[in-house]
């Protein structure tokens, strides 16, 4: 990045990165005959050896189904009754390859904390088979967890049970919220351990996702100077994921466009309901848009700009705030791994540029457009902005509650009332400056058309009252890990199903942790 903001693609970046050892594919062996056939579509295996590494899950001591997505299942056109009792267990832990698999690890690489990385890949995800939905959209299913792979590098290939239950119940929770992103459709226990700091159950999380294939998925091959390769992969994501493309003149330049504007638009929804990724590498960004790979991700309870849960992110470069420039820095690498499909290099750099200098752009307009819905302004006046600043501004000096506030917020009237307000105040630590800003949005909302009721109602319909709180989600994990009790980790997925949606059944989830309840680091648990 220069001065002037401006962050610049470097084409010759990639140039001087040593070409990496290509890999086996060993034999797949024949599935058994008397499991539920899985509708599998393989375009993945189609594509040339070198995009991945053919390998079989690595079967575990006891596999034990914790719980099924009945309801992705079905979208999905899967057999639920049967996958959600002993064969699903048997499959999704890893045991049995379901016939029409052709289980395999994706090959990727990636900018880890800035630093690039040429050789990564799946360590221990393995991609069985892709399905549709019923509107014919093509869907991935992976295990992660599943053992090791060529991949694996020094690692284990496991997954720790705490941080499976953490992904399905986070992802579940941004599927609620409209935001795109991967998908749960099965949390297994292993019966196994895994050691990290010390021994942990073991736990396999099965991952639906409109594709795998990451930023870094295009730096391998860009970076292993495969041109032929790289032009494969971008005809096998236009195909599959953005077919629009199909007729563009500059197809790289059409993706690049694309990705740019889903991940700007995703990054927003992130923004807007208080998501801290926490390990916004390359290879951990999706060519979909969808939020994806939750490792130590956090949402915040009160609102301030800098927080960083994760624990290995010593210096903040993934905290909350960060994250748009995050975004745009991976964006801006996503266009170097592009540029050597392109034609005419000079022209192509210009255009790719153009294309990364309007990261900003979309992504303001996403955020102003949704903060904007958060507080009930539908029709765009200049002065938006500016309230909408100020509110942020009073949320991080008063030390409010992030989610609770908008949600108050959503309840008062356009006049001012004591006693409701008062619900707003309880949420800051120091209100101090509220009862200002309180009356130049009310003013702002005497020029909206809609009547009261309906702003309310469009207002908590965006703003949840229920998000997984950190210290809810750790109570569900040390119930699960220590105690075999999953009791806490089924309650949450269900409240959070509805994160709108007020309910006595759900009475005290929306409540920020006590003193001494709150957690304030988060472990990826690789
Ligand atoms: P992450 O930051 O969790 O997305 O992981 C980064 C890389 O490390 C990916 O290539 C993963 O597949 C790999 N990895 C993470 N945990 C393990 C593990 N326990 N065993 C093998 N590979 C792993
Ligand atoms: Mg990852």
């Amino acid at each position: 990045m220069d001065e002037s903001g401006v962050i610049h693609v470097d084409r010759w970046s990639l140039l001087s990165i040593t070409a990496m050892l290509a890999f086996l594919s060993p034999d797949h062996e024949d599935s058994p005959m008397d499991m539920p056939t899985l509708p599998f579509a393989n375009t993945y295996a189609r594509l040339p050896p070198r995009f991945y590494a053919r390998i079989n899950p690595v079967p575990v001591h006891d596999p034990g189904m914790i719980r099924f997505n009945q309801e992705l299942a079905q979208e999905l056109g899967l057999d639920a009754a049967v996958l959600a009792g002993a064969a699903g267990a048997l499959i999704f832990g890893g045991n049995q390859v379901p016939e029409g698999a052709e289980p395999l690890a994706m090959a990727y690489a990636g900018h880890q904390f800035g630093h690039f990385n040429p050789q990564l890949g799946d360590g221990r995800a393995i991609l069985l088979g892709e399905v549709a939905d019923r509107e014919g959209r093509r869907f991935d299913v992976q295990l992660k967890g599943a053992g090791r792979t060529p991949f694996s590098r020094g690692g284990d290939g496991r997954a720790q049970l705490g941080p499976v239950l953490r992904e399905y119940v986070l992802c579940e929770f941004m599927h609620a919220m409209g935001i795109p992103t991967t998908r749960a459709l099965a949390a297994v226990s292993t019966g196994e351990q895994v050691a990290r700091e010390r021994l942990y159950p073991g736990g396999i999380i099965t991952r639906v996702s409109a594709s795998f294939v990451r930023v870094g998925t295009f730096q391998f091959f860009a970076a292993h100077g495969h041109r032929e390769a790289l032009q494969q992969l971008l005809d096998y994501v236009i195909a599959r994921n953005y077919p629009e493309l199909q007729a563009h003149p500059r197809p790289w330049l059409g993706l690049l466009d694309a990705v740019v504007r889903r991940q700007a638009a995703l990054i927003a929804r992130w923004m807007q309901t208080g998501f801290i990724h926490g390990v916004m590498n390359t290879d951990n960004m999706s060519i979909a848009g969808e939020t994806i790979d939750y490792g130590p991700c956090a949402f915040m309870d009160t609102y301030q700009a800098d927080t960083v849960y994760s624990s290995i992110d010593r210096e903040g470069r993934y905290a909350y705030r960060n994250q748009p420039a995050m975004a745009h820095w991976n964006l801006c690498r996503l266009a170097e791994a592009l540029l050597p499909l392109a034609v005419e290099p000079e022209e192509a750099l210009e255009a790719a540029q153009a294309v990364i200098n309007a990261f900003p752009e979309h992504y303001e307009a996403a955020w102003l457009a949704g903060m904007c819905a958060k507080l009930g302004l539908e029709a765009a006046e200049e002065g938006d902005r500016v309230l909408v600043e100020d509110w942020l501004g009073l949320l991080e000096t008063g030390r409010a509650d992030f989610t609770l506030a908008f949600r108050a917020l959503s309840k008062l009237g356009t006049v001012a009332d004591p006693v409701q307000d008062a619900g707003l105040q309880t949420c800051f630590e120091k209100p101090a400056g509220l009862a200002d800003w309180l009356e130049r949005w009310r003013a702002r909302l005497t020029r909206e058309v809609c009547t009261e009721q309906a702003r309310r109602a469009r207002m908590q319909a965006v703003n949840p009252l229920y998000i997984p709180r950190n210290h809810r989600l750790e109570q569900a994990i040390r119930a699960a890990e220590d105690h075999d009790d999953f009791g806490p980790f089924q309650a949450l997925v269900t409240v959070l199903a509805q994160p709108f949606r007020e309910r006595p059944a759900a009475a005290g989830y929306e409540r920020p942790p006590a003193a001494g309840e709150a957690v304030l680091q988060t472990f990826c648990g690789t």
